[in-house]
């Protein structure tokens, strides 16, 4: 599904909103997905898309 994930990461501009301290993050799509990033703020790797409310 490699199509639909390109268009995801272009929906929501590889923005993420984090978890635990709700700051925003920005950072490549699959990188988020294979939990490579974590939160600048407070380290949290549990990060969303801005989609979910
Ligand atoms: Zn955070």
């Amino acid at each position: 599904m490699v199509k639909f994930a390109e268009a995801e990461t272009r929906r929501f501009k590889n923005i993420f909103v984090c978890r635990v301290c709700k700051s925003k993050v920005r950072a490549p799509n699959l990188k988020v997905i294979q939990g490579k990033i974590s939160c600048r703020k407070c380290g949290s790797k549990q990060l969303r898309t801005l989609k979910k409310k």
